[in-house]
């Protein structure tokens, strides 16, 4: 089996990461999808509040590709459909019904998929309304179905902090995830599985299916850095990935004939009630997941990475692409004397604080910890850049619009991790400025 390793990358040590304790919950009442978290331009309704909806049926279309469509993750009514600003369509609110119904899709076994043709297979994706779990890199947008891509990675590995554990994930279904590698392997003629090394339990159960071993600290097991250490020529930069509970979304579709809809997720961090996994549904409530009453005020629920992920209300619901959530103390008030307190408990990457001699586990919150600076060109943001990029002079060459000069500087291989943001002594919002301008690039494209 093929390793590769990343040298550079974080090990957090974060206070209460999610055990592998998995709690099954009940339905909720109400579920939501959230539009404008999903990978869609724009979003075309097909259905109004107060409608009925059947699990599978299709609630809204891409206006400019109106065959990628996202189906309903539940049977009952849409009780509230709410907009943002310059009524851009938020959110979608259902109301479960006690016995949902449902459509029916057309079933493959594994001969079936086996026997099948890649047109038919992406028919049956794309008419599942599943297209969208698949994600085209270096933008990380939905690809066109008819481009064949180089390769598409099949990522079972779990290096992230608050992303489930892929071995719970996966838990008996091997089945079904050897029915969802077969569809993939229809779709590109190169096919690579991999997982972490730390992810042993993939391992021993399902050793056989796995191409390659990725090692490192995160985000070494990201779909971008695994790419940028196994590609071979710049033709591989658009290579597509999928995630190992999409990936079991879509055999689950193909297996079921229904619109698959169970999602586990990982519940942790210092604010959180418990730390462990939740089992569940697409689009389910915080409140679900979590009792936010039990929750101390000035507490930030964060969807989809401590790092890259967006903040939740209490009230509000999880993406149908998210599948971690961490509670973390919002900034904490400014301490007496701070300056001259060693800090035993404080994250840090350069040496500031006392905590880099211990291995603890410590406390994270949400502050910045002081406004924006000037660049002291320190290189920390080098030093923890998983594909090599040297961030302050991307930087730099975004802020004074040198297109050719920034491409140069590696900005599609951005991996969009946040280390070299959350590294910067000088607050400088590094990754945030790389992400605008990879989607103002993939526009002009
Ligand atoms: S430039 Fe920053 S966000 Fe991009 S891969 Fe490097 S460390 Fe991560
Ligand atoms: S970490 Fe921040 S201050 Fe240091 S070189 Fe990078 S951008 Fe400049």
């Amino acid at each position: 089996m093929q390793k590769i390793s990343s040298k550079k990358g974080i090990d957090f040590r974060i206070r209460k990461l999610p055990s592998r304790k998995l709690i099954e919950l009940k339905n909720p009442d109400r579920i939501a999808v959230l539009v404008d978290k999903l990978p869609f331009g724009k979003a075309r309704l097909k259905v109004a509040a107060g409608d009925r909806v059947a699990l599978g049926s299709r609630l809204f279309e891409d206006k400019k590709r109106p065959w990628l469509k996202f189906l309903s993750p539940a049977g009952g009514q849409i009780e509230q459909i709410n907009y943002g600003p310059r009524r851009v369509i938020r959110e979608l609110v259902i109301k479960l019904d006690r016995h949902e119904e449902h459509l029916d899709f057309k079933r493959f076994d594994l001969q079936d998929v086996q026997a099948a043709d890649r047109r038919s297979i992406v028919d049956a994706i794309v008419e599942g309304g599943l297209w969208w779990t698949f994600r085209g890199l270096p933008f990380r947008d939905v690809p066109e179905p008819e481009v064949i891509p180089p390769l598409i990675l099949v990522n079972l590995a779990a290096k992230e902090p608050f992303a489930p554990d892929v071995e719970l994930v996966i838990g008996k279904d091997l089945d079904l995830l050897r029915l969802g590698i077969s569809i993939v392997k229809k779709l590109s003629p190169r096919v690579v599985v991999y997982t972490h090394v730390d992810n042993q339990g993939v391992l021993s159960k399902a050793g056989d299916l796995v191409d390659l071993l990725v090692d490192g600290n995160y985000p070494a097991a990201d779909p971008a850095t695994v790419l940028y250490r196994l590609k071979q020529s710049a033709s591989e930069n658009r290579s597509w990935y999928i995630n190992a509970q999409d990936l079991l979304l879509v055999a689950g579709l193909f297996s079921t004939g229904r619109f698959p809809t169970r999602r586990i997720f990982a519940v942790g961090g210092t604010r959180a009630p418990f730390a462990g996994h939740v089992e569940s549904r697409l689009g389910v409530p915080v409140g679900h997941l979590v009792d936010t009453h039990a929750i101390a005020p000035g507490s930030r629920f964060i969807a989809g990475g401590i790092l890259r992920g967006y903040k939740l209300e209490a009230d509000g619901f999880m993406g149908a692409l998210e599948t971690g959530l961490a509670i973390l103390p919002e900034d904490k008030e400014a301490e007496f004397m701070a300056l001259f307190r060693p800090g035993f408990n404080k994250p840090t990457n350069s040496r500031a604080f006392a905590s880099l001699l211990r291995r603890g586990e410590l406390e994270y919150d949400c502050g910045r910890q002081g406004p924006e600076r000037a660049c002291i060109s320190c290189m920390y943001c080098a030093d923890v850049c998983p594909v090599d990029i040297l961030p302050q002079m991307l930087y730099k060459a975004i802020l004074a619009e040198e297109v050719e000069e920034y491409l140069a500087h590696g900005l599609l291989d951005c991996v969009q991790c946040g280390l070299c943001s959350y590294v910067c002594p000088s607050k400088i919002e590094l990754t945030a400025a790389f992400e605008t301008a990879k989607a103002d690039y993939a526009r002009q494209q």
